[in-house]
């Protein structure tokens, strides 16, 4: 069969989505294809040659995207089979399947794309977590790794980034995030030979650094100091971050400093908000207070905290996101911080756990397809008008290349102006530390800007 694998956006990676089912189907004798969307064009003309066109659906703007390709995918390609797969997947199959996909899947969907390719279709498609034979994932065809995401390292110099991941899922119930409908609680480890061998294979093309992008690092604590450990000794000068929670670091100081030594410089971590009234809605299962001691834990191994956040969320008030900031501030976070993470608005796609949220469900508007989501509107009006003016002023700074101080400035002259407070001379710390940080800002719970969903008009 010919296969075309589509990515339409993976937070500045070389698309992990595409490479390991095109490797299980490669092995199988399939003729496939991969296209990365965030760095090229679907082959249009071509389009109707395919027997299988597979669109990854793994965060909220990707589904954006995908939602406005697939009529036009259907149009040029009546008969190929359209198939949506990923996280975002099986939340949303009636919309993927009004606009013209023949099959949802969800993650860990490898084997039902295999039996698709093989012609099994009479099997049901796995649209829960399956069962999955990892192999090392087949990077061919995929943009070189010199075009994706960088590590920018204090002095500003740039490393080649390779993408691993060590599990899939999530042992953590966290009402908010798109993870937990699919997985509910669960995880699987990766074989570290594969995780190992793919690493290699990235390093080969260049790569000095690894991102794990596992839900969390540390939900499986062995299998992490396993693979870093086998990661240093094999390629000493290689670092590494990881994404690894707040309770998670306060839990585990000596496995931090372990990571150090073993060459993590980066610690991608969920902070969120620093109200408990809210941290307790999201059951991120972390108080404000371990915010600082996770803080403190990761800056004393050496360490930068790339904290993220969903600063915008029905129960954060004008005061509360103006303290928000100062806490960024008390803690010299702003260099830290991707402005991006200042604007998030809290996403309730279908299937999330705070629908369950006694009273929650009366805050939302009815399910906009369009969106992939549940609206909802600020009781206090002021909150989504600042909210608004937070996001225009942040892609405004993108567009610009703005420095991060110079936009948190901004942001928090809005924030102060919103509380018709004065707004206190920002004055940088003497004990800030310069930090490592990706090139690309986190997007992926995130409303895609237009200039993402753009992607879509500009693949025709
Ligand atoms: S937010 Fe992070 S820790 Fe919480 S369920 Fe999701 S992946 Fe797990």
């Amino acid at each position: 069969m010919r296969v075309l694998l589509a990515s339409p956006y993976e937070i500045g990676r070389q698309p992990l989505a595409l490479a390991h089912p095109a490797a299980i189907l490669r092995q199988a004798g399939h003729h496939v294809h991969c296209v990365d969307l965030s760095l090229g064009t679907l082959p249009w003309d071509d389009l109707a040659e395919f027997d299988i066109i597979a669109l990854s659906v793994v965060m909220h703007t990707a589904t954006r995207i995908a939602a406005r390709l697939l009529p036009r995918i259907r149009e040029k390609a009546p008969r190929a089979h359209l198939v949506c797969y990923g996280l975002y997947g099986p939340a949303h199959a009636s919309i993927l399947t009004g606009l013209g996909a023949n099959t949802v899947l969800g993650p860990d969907c490898e084997g039902s794309l295999l039996d698709l390719a093989d012609g099994r279709e009479d099997k049901p498609p796995a649209n829960a977590p399956a069962r999955v034979r990892f192999v090392v994932p087949d990077r061919r065809g995929l943009p070189d790794l010199g075009r994706y995401a960088h590590l920018i390292g204090p002095d500003g110099g740039k490393k080649t980034v390779a993408f691993a991941e060590t599990t899939r899922g999530c042992k953590h119930l966290c009402r908010h995030c798109p993870v937990v409908p699919i997985y509910r609680g669960r995880f699987r480890a990766l074989p570290r030979d594969v995780v190992l061998d793919d690493i290699s294979q990235q390093i080969e093309q260049g790569a000095t650094h690894v991102s794990f992008g596992d839900p969390d690092f540390l939900n499986g604590p062995a299998q992490a100091l396993r693979i870093t450990e086998a990661l240093h000794e094999r390629w000493p000068h290689v670092t590494f971050d990881a994404t690894i929670k707040v309770s998670h670091i306060c839990e585990h100081p000596e496995i931090i400093r372990t990571l150090a030594k073993r060459g993590c410089v980066m610690i991608t971590s969920a902070v969120e908000s620093f109200e408990d009234a809210v941290l307790a809605n999201l059951d991120k299962g972390h108080t404000a207070a371990d915010i600082y001691t996770a803080s403190a834990i990761v800056r004393a191994a050496g360490v930068s905290l790339m904290p993220t956040f969903v600063p915008f969320t029905p129960w954060t008030t004008l005061d509360g996101y103006r303290q928000l900031l100062q806490s960024i501030q008390d803690l010299d976070w702003v260099d830290a911080v991707a402005p991006i993470q200042l604007a998030i608005r809290l996403l309730v796609p279908a299937g999330s756990y705070l629908l369950d949220l006694p009273g929650f469900r009366d805050e939302l508007g009815p399910f906009a397809a369009e969106r992939f989501g549940f609206p909802w509107a600020h009781r206090d009006t002021r909150v989504d008008a600042l909210q608004e003016a937070v996001q225009q002023r942040v892609e405004v700074a993108e567009e610009r290349k703005e420095g991060r101080r110079e936009t948190f400035g901004a942001l928090w002259d809005l924030a102060h102006a919103a509380c018709n407070l004065p707004a206190p001379v920002l004055v940088q710390s003497a004990g800030v530390t310069a930090v490592f940080r990706l090139s690309e800002p986190w997007y992926c719970c995130a409303e895609p800007t237009t200039t993402q969903l753009a992607v879509a008009d500009a693949s025709t």
